[in-house]
């Protein structure tokens, strides 16, 4: 069991930081192929995601490395396995990584003990073939064992599976804390519309809506909350998938995002890691000035 833990005050980001962009790039090229009845994967949907891996991937990293952005890559154990070549130029560009679950499993759908050992499977493949051990960690489709897991089996000093916030909190159980930092797909590059009457998702590759759309999206979160970062403390996850985002026109989304965002005074684009290390340096301050 475990319980979140907010701070009794809200927490400040350092001196000059107005707005922190958290970047999540996730890099999981064809793991989640939609199959047939018969499990086989559907090869129009493979060939789509596959595009990730092959080219999304390398054309990202070339335009966060354009602006000089640093971000999070949280990737899949498989697509490790399947092309270390990527991961190892994202390491040597000075990206942070996370791990993104074995194959884009659906967790919310399994046992526990399957959860456990595929999370296992993904931590040994990033210290065998990377040489990395995770400090991270994101299910898309969380369980309710997700977290208890991450708490009771592992030492991820951040976890970011939740969508439920604005802001990180701590969730404590089985002895010690980790940090919670949500994202959710309305900052998503990929953003789309599944059709006129359709819910808006995030993942309907080809029922893309115009890049226009997605910028736009994009833009309004941004100035929604560079407004309120005068104020507060605020964070705006941004979301890319190498399949999806790494398309020559979704890509220049995010270029274009990029470029406009960089322009306002006291935005930061920055990892996982490097928010989590700030929050608990303020978390530490605040303790120790009511100590
Ligand atoms: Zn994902």
């Amino acid at each position: 069991m475990w319980k979140e833990k907010h701070p009794n005050q809200s927490v400040r980001w350092p001196q000059g930081v107005r707005l922190p962009i958290v970047v999540s790039v996730h890099h999981q090229s064809e793991e989640m192929t939609s199959l047939f009845p018969d499990r086989q994967p559907d090869p129009f949907d493979y060939s789509e995601r596959q595009y990730g891996a092959r080219r999304g991937a390398w054309r990202l990293l070339e335009i966060l490395d354009k602006h000089g952005v640093r971000g999070t890559w949280l990737i899949c154990g498989a697509t490790l396995e399947k092309y270390p070549e990527v991961s190892r130029a994202v390491k040597k560009a000075g990206h942070s990584i996370a791990g993104h679950t074995y194959e884009h499993e659906m967790m919310c759908n399994l046992p526990r003990e399957t959860e456990l050992v595929l999370m296992n499977k993904t931590v040994s493949a990033f210290e065998d073939l990377l040489g990395e051990r995770l400090r991270g960690w994101r299910t898309c489709f969380a369980s309710h064992n997700t977290i208890d897991l991450i708490l009771e089996h592992f030492d991820f000093e951040w976890d970011g599976s939740i969508w439920n916030d604005d802001l990180p909190y701590i969730v404590e159980g089985y002895g010690r804390e980790v940090l919670e930092i949500s994202f959710h797909a309305y900052s998503d590059v990929a953003l789309v519309a599944l059709g006129a009457e359709g819910p808006v998702s995030a993942y309907g590759t080809w029922q893309s809506n115009t890049p226009d759309f997605a910028l736009r999206g994009l833009k309004s979160m941004f100035d929604a909350l560079y407004e309120r970062g005068a104020e507060k403390a605020v964070m705006m996850p941004l979301t890319v998938h190498d399949f999806i985002a790494g398309r020559p026109s979704r890509a220049k989304v995010l270029d274009d995002f990029i470029s406009y965002a960089k322009q306002f005074e006291g935005v930061v684009f920055t990892s996982h890691d490097q928010l989590a290390a700030w929050w608990q340096a303020d978390h530490r301050a605040q303790n120790e000035s009511v100590a």
